[in-house]
């Protein structure tokens, strides 16, 4: 493994998940021995390994099940069906089995929002659970068959494509967008790409020819072109299915746009919950490199430009653009201090322009269509169409690809929902809005969203919804600052004490002060967001939090005379006075 990754210290990520996947875990000799032949302190090694929840560093049995654990996968069961497969296995949940056979374990969104429940069996992806596939799964772990040899169909992925617009519905030959590029030159392909006031699909909408202008401009003794593919946002699937089912286009942007920087080479970051997308993607670039549409000259025009493709490990924040690249290089994935930013000092200190998935398919588009052409399409502002993974509480969950400027409402209808209550329009890091608001449009200038477009119904208590979100972040904070490793834990702690009908309103102003806490001190985009649906849900629906107040007086979050249980066992007392209510009691009589 290492000898394949020719002993580079940058490729660690990869090196620490094939070494995992052929000896089962990351011992900690195994580890020393990485750090020892890549030169590298193995203190370096072992905050890589981890870092990544993907990475286990203690044995966790031969198979291991993560159940998807967004609240989507809860809206369709999860729980139930995960307490199911412990009791058939005679196990704890978090818990590894006493011979070490097997663990089950929950995990953040898997991506599948659209065929939930799911859940990942040694990190392949299954889909739409029900009881039986748990039956039968408990009987193939206990009889220790191979994750590879359990039936083929429950590792199939649709691709649930509802509705396609310019961008699914392109028509183009893969290559054909490339050869446009090539013909219009790096100067005449960044006018277009300015003229359609292209913005980035990842959710912060940047301008995406001052971004590639910025590295085209900056000093470097070579450039980089980065694909991020690690779309983890709760209730986003839609990079999963361009990479699917048109991946050329994705491939054809990435070329195009390293034309336009004066790169030659590229990553893709993929997501590790994608892997059992991996194989399909590697042979389709080695077949692209056949052809002469990736390499070397690449369609006899003197451009070379090449792509590898690099595997997360499980954490959300790497689809942060410098905690990806950090990640890239082997480390941690921990967002930088910014500037200089990644235009400038990227991939190893070079300039490097990173592009969401679908920016870069619809860059192809434009170099064949031209920027006027896109420009037409959607709002002033927010020009071209979007791509909206749609999931919860609809007839029809998957991907539609709609101008921008489309209403909520419009959304809804296409998807089938009916008696909708609300809608979260950028996963877990973005606003929820109730019937009211229905009308708002998608569109950087009044909705933006990165693509998740999660319906709840009437049904259904947002409290839950809050709650879930509450602990994403808590578990998906990189912990690097203080605000947000603080506020995040103690927002889903308040959350719980909730859930406990142990809170009063002192809790719901905790919650208040730790949003403005976070927004204004946390270190990147992760801490700023995290509270911003959890706010919403608060503010909207208050209903839900107010029939779970115990008291208008503080009340704490456990049982502090359950919790001197032990005490008074060690002790051997048991007197009132080892008693806090009676203590309480005693000094009010007194
Ligand atoms: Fe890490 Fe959160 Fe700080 Fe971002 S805000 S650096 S995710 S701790």
């Amino acid at each position: 493994i290492l000898e394949r990754h020719a002993y580079e210290a940058h490729r660690l990520v990869q090196i620490l998940r094939e070494t995992q996947d052929a000896l089962g875990w990351l011992a900690p000799e195994t580890l020393t021995c990485i750090a020892h032949r890549l030169q590298i302190p193995r203190v370096q090694v072992e905050s890589t390994a981890n870092f990544y929840s993907f990475f286990h560093i203690r044995p966790l049995g031969e198979y291991r099940i993560l159940f998807s654990d967004n609240i989507t996968d809860r809206m369709l069961g999860n729980q139930a069906l995960m307490q199911a497969l412990c009791e058939k296995l005679w196990l704890e949940p978090g818990r590894v089995a006493e011979d070490g056979l097997v663990s089950v374990d929950t995990t953040s969104c898997t991506g599948m929002c659209d065929q939930g429940p799911a859940l990942l069996a040694n990190y392949r992806a299954i889909t739409r659970l029900t009881p039986a596939r748990i039956d039968e799964m408990a009987h193939l772990i206990r009889r220790r068959v191979p994750v590879g040899d359990w039936p083929p169909e429950w590792f199939h992925v649709e691709d649930n494509i509802r509705r396609r617009d310019v961008l699914l519905d392109h028509g183009l030959a893969p290559g054909e967008a490339l050869a446009a590029a090539l013909d219009r030159g790096p100067t005449g392909l960044l006018g277009e790409i300015e003229r359609s006031a292209l913005r980035g699909r990842g959710g912060a909408g940047f301008g995406s020819d001052i971004k590639w202008r910025s590295c085209r401009d900056a000093w470097g003794d070579a450039h980089y072109v980065i694909c991020n593919a690690d779309e983890g946002e709760p209730g986003t699937f839609k990079d999963r299915v361009l990479l699917s089912s048109d991946f050329d286009m994705v491939v054809d942007g990435m070329c195009i746009a390293g034309f336009a920087i004066g790169a030659s080479k590229g990553f893709i970051y993929l997501r590790g919950e994608y892997r059992y997308l991996l194989d399909r993607l590697e042979t389709r670039l080695a077949q692209r490199r056949e052809a002469g549409l990736l390499g070397r000259d690449i369609l006899g025009r003197g451009f070379t430009f090449d792509i590898e493709i690099h595997l997360g490990a499980g954490a959300y924040i790497c689809g942060e653009e410098s905690a990806l690249i950090e990640s890239l290089e082997g480390k941690p994935g921990k967002p930088r201090i910014r500037p200089p930013f990644p235009v400038t000092h990227g991939y190893l200190g070079q300039p490097t322009t990173v592009n969401n998935v679908e920016t870069l398919a619809l860059a192809a588009l434009i170099a064949v269509r031209g920027g006027e052409w896109f420009r037409a399409i959607g709002t002033p502002a927010s020009t071209g169409t979007k791509l909206l993974s749609v999931s919860g509480d609809v007839a029809r969950p998957g991907i539609y690809e709609f101008p921008f400027g489309v209403s909520v409402a419009e959304v809804l209808e296409a998807a089938g929902a009916t008696d909708t209550q609300a809608v979260t329009t950028a996963g877990a890091a973005g606003s929820c809005l109730a019937v009211s608001e229905f009308g708002r449009r998608i569109a950087f200038e009044d909705v933006p969203t990165g693509g998740s477009i999660m319906v709840f119904d009437q049904s259904r208590d947002m409290f839950e919804a809050a709650r879930n979100f509450a602990h994403f972040f808590a578990h998906e904070s990189c912990g690097f600052c203080t605000p947000c490793r603080v506020g995040t834990a103690v927002n889903a702690r308040l959350m719980d004490k909730l859930a406990l009908d142990r809170s009063s309103p002192y809790d719901l102003d905790e919650m208040e002060r730790m949003h403005h806490l976070m927004q204004g001190a946390s270190h990147c985009g992760l801490g700023n967001t995290a509270t911003i649906a959890l706010r919403d849900i608060l503010a909207k629906f208050r209903p839900a939090f107010d029939r779970r107040l115990h008291s208008p007086d503080y009340e704490p979050g456990f049982d502090l005379d359950a919790a001197l249980s032990q005490a008074r066992r060690m002790t051997g007392r048991d007197d009132a006075g080892a008693h806090l209510t009676d203590n309480r009691s005693a000094h009010a009589g007194g």
